[in-house]
């Protein structure tokens, strides 16, 4: 009998059941009768039962998991906003920096990265103005899960990216990192977090921090650099000094500002010949006052005035804007239409970025330039640079200053077997030639000399510096 004839026989079954005045007991012991010989029925029932089993379980563990997750497991989210999201990766690849490292003798807790097939890479371009460029690499945990442990607990790490839903602006897609752990212990979280964040600061402690633009957030551009110091950047005399002066007693006269409701910043321009030190020195002065700088570059492809205005009222606190060969963001253009350039950044929105600063709001920028004639005069004026400094090729005294920086220490002296008297002279030398050549209108710049210096012994460096001379207008 097959399934179609079981139905059957239940209609016939109800077919056959009276509709009228049989006592209750009869119907109830008839229908027990049809039930209990009917092993269609016994399936049927037992079938069911197992069904309604299978769901109360399924549903006792999905409470008993919910009431799990409630109770034991702790979770945290991070999203790719705040700032501990970049920590912790940096700190989960560290981690496994060291894993990798000493692979074989690796305890098993580190051992979470080397099992972990989802890896992500962060690169980090950098282009600099004399072409170069820089490209650096970071493995990170990748979207999806990964393991390991911390202070004996074994945590979850769920890296996920919300792709329909971009950040405004900056076109980055959201992201979270969930990290889920058993423990108990409510500090393990918080811990964490500090762990991350005082690697993230011992990387940085007592070295220049170079953002540069992602879209329109400023990130930290690869490892934090050696502080220069000041004095290592010879600029001719009292020039320095005049820049040094002008920013410490800007920054002492915040209250002053606000007092008169006077947007807080300052412009500075360091302009003249291509290797006398101007971007050198703004990064010494920058570690000296224990700031950070934000590079930017106005040509960046991509980058329009909103994303301009937006990124130039983000800057990380106590940094310097730093926008190099100014000229050449806007001089290079072909003029496309009757609103302006063919990148999107015109020169208009530039200058009401640069006006626009809310009161209160601290902004130091400080822009360079190989060509100040190329630059208009409306970037000029006061409010948008504020100090304009000549940093020219190499002055006689300059030269001498560097030349003694190079052969004067102790070791440089022993190195070269040169006694002091002679090395005096050297210098006095050196001096001379430098102020001979300018009466010519032949100069020769720091950067210039510097090499040199790095190449040659102090005698060879005198007998060569003249190859290294070349005509050039004064600006
Ligand atoms: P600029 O920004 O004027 O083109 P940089 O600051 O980029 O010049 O200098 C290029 C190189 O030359 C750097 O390595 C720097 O150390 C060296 N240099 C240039 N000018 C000086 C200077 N005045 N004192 C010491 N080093 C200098």
């Amino acid at each position: 009998m097959d399934a179609t004839q079981g139905q059957s026989a239940l209609v016939e079954a109800a077919k056959m059941q009276p509709t009228t005045s049989l006592p209750q007991s009869l119907n109830a012991s008839f229908l027990t009768n049809i039930m209990g010989d009917n092993p269609y029925f016994q399936a049927g029932f037992g079938l069911m039962g197992l069904g309604v089993g299978l769901t109360a379980l399924r549903q006792g563990a999905m409470l008993a998991s919910t009431v799990l997750r409630r109770r034991m497991l702790v979770e945290l989210e991070i999203n790719n906003k705040d700032r501990s999201y970049e920590w912790f990766l940096a700190w989960m690849a560290h981690q496994a920096q060291h894993a990798s490292a000493s692979s074989s003798k690796l305890p098993w807790k580190n051992r979470w990265w080397l099992a972990s097939h989802q890896l992500s890479v962060e690169t980090m371009y950098e282009q600099r103005k004399n072409g170069s460029s820089s490209v650096l690499f970071k493995l990170v945990a990748g979207p999806g899960t990964h393991w390991f442990k911390y202070r004996g607990a074994w945590m979850q790490v769920k890296r996920e990216r919300e792709t329909r839903a971009m950040q405004m602006m900056s076109g980055v897609p959201w992201e979270t990192i969930t990290l889920t752990t058993l423990s108990r212990d409510r500090l393990l979280f918080p811990r964490l977090l500090s762990d991350a964040r005082d690697l993230a600061m011992k990387g940085q402690e007592g070295k220049l921090v170079i953002h540069t633009a992602w879209g329109i957030e400023w990130r930290p551009f690869g490892q934090p650099r050696r502080k220069r110091p000041l004095h290592s950047v010879v600029l001719d005399e009292g020039v320095a000094d005049t820049i040094h002066r002008d920013l410490t007693s800007f920054l002492e006269r915040r209250q002053w500002y606000a007092d008169r409701g006077i947007p807080y910043r300052r412009g500075y321009l360091l302009y003249g010949p291509p290797g006398s030190g101007k971007t050198s020195f703004i990064q010494a002065l920058a570690g000296t006052l224990a700031y950070d700088i934000c590079l930017l570059n106005l040509s960046e492809r991509g980058l329009t005035d909103d994303k301009l205005n937006h990124l130039l009222s983000n800057v990380p606190d106590r940094s310097f804007v730093l926008i190099e060969d100014v000229d050449a963001a806007f001089n290079k253009r072909v003029k496309t239409g009757e609103d302006g350039y063919q990148s999107a950044v015109t020169f208009s929105g530039f200058l009401n970025v640069l006006d626009g600063v809310a009161s209160g709001e601290e902004r130091i920028i400080f822009m360079t330039t190989n060509h100040i004639e190329k630059l208009d005069p409306a970037l000029i004026r006061p409010g948008r640079v504020d100090l304009a400094v000549l940093i020219d090729d190499a002055s006689p005294a300059q030269a001498r200053n560097l030349f003694t920086q190079f052969y004067g220490g102790d070791d440089a002296r022993q190195a070269a077997g040169v006694p002091d008297d002679e090395l005096k002279g050297l210098g006095d030398m050196l001096e001379h030639k430098v102020a001979a050549e300018a009466k010519t209108g032949r100069r020769v710049s720091m950067a210039a000399l510097q090499g040199l210096f790095i190449r040659a012994g102090p005698k060879e460096a005198i007998d060569r510096c003249t190859e290294l001379f070349v005509t050039r207008r004064t600006p």
